[in-house]
């Protein structure tokens, strides 16, 4: 008995070994429900790893209320994704689902009625981040009244690091913390999908709504990424003033 244990853990010793963590990306532990209590957006990223070949796990919390309204967009994505849903009331995903996203995917709350105040969502949205070569994706709006395409968004979404990775856009070397390309990107659509020219169907000429972005918070998180930056870089000036005092007196 004893000899067929030792047999088994030699057995599983070498066919289930995990090399050792990569020196630059230190193993972290996020748990979902305590960071979606408190995140103010949509698609979240809960690590801060979005190097080639990352995976990059976002996070959601789609909830309904009185005149709670998400719109309805899709996302194009040359990333693979994959939908997870940790727990849910009067949505199309189920508390449990697994799903792996098409390229091209509709997006929308998932609520069966987004004015329900016990309804909710919670996800995390996983991509795979392409290891060479370009990345890019797209966000894309359809008229409400014939579904012809209104916006299409079109974005560089390649990882830090490969030669098409855009520094201007997504942060320089001394950014601290890299805007996400998804919600940048996305930030950018509802701008211009709220332009008069963005709400207007070119094909039958119908005026559509403005495209709610309160409750995505895209906005808001690209504009703090920058603040951020801005106040790391602000931080590090100070404490060089503070040298540069200490060598005068
Ligand atoms: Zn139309």
């Amino acid at each position: 008995m004893v000899s067929q244990l030792n047999d088994e853990s030699v057995r599983l010793h070498e066919t289930h070994e995990i090399p050792p963590p990569d020196p630059d990306f230190e193993p972290l532990k996020v748990n979902l429900f305590e960071r979606m209590a408190q995140g103010g957006a949509q698609l979240i990223p809960l690590f801060p790893y979005d190097h080639p070949g990352a995976i990059v796990p976002c996070a959601a919390a789609l909830i309904g209320g009185p005149g709670k309204a998400y719109g309805h967009f899709f996302h194009w994505n040359e990333a693979d994704e994959v939908t997870v849903s940790y727990g849910a009331r009067g949505s199309v995903i189920g508390a449990g689902t697994i799903m792996a996203n098409q390229n091209l995917h509709g997006v929308n709350s998932f609520l069966h009625d987004e004015t329900d105040p016990d309804a909710f969502t919670v996800l995390t949205i996983t991509q795979h981040q392409g290891e060479e070569g370009e990345q890019n994706e797209a966000m894309i709006a359809r008229c409400k009244k014939c579904k012809a395409e209104i916006v299409r968004h079109e974005y560089g979404a390649t990882p830090y690091g490969l030669e098409g990775y855009d520094a201007e856009r997504h942060g320089a070397a001394d950014a601290r913390v890299r805007q996400f390309a998804t919600i940048l990107g996305s930030a950018e659509f509802a701008e211009i999908r709220n332009t008069e020219a963005g709400r207007t169907c070119a094909a039958c000429g119908h005026v559509n709504d403005l495209f709610p972005t309160e409750p995505w918070g895209w906005e808001r998180v690209v504009t703090q990424t920058t603040a951020v930056n801005a106040a790391r870089l602000a931080m590090l000036e100070a404490a060089q003033g503070e040298k540069k005092q200490e060598m005068v007196s």
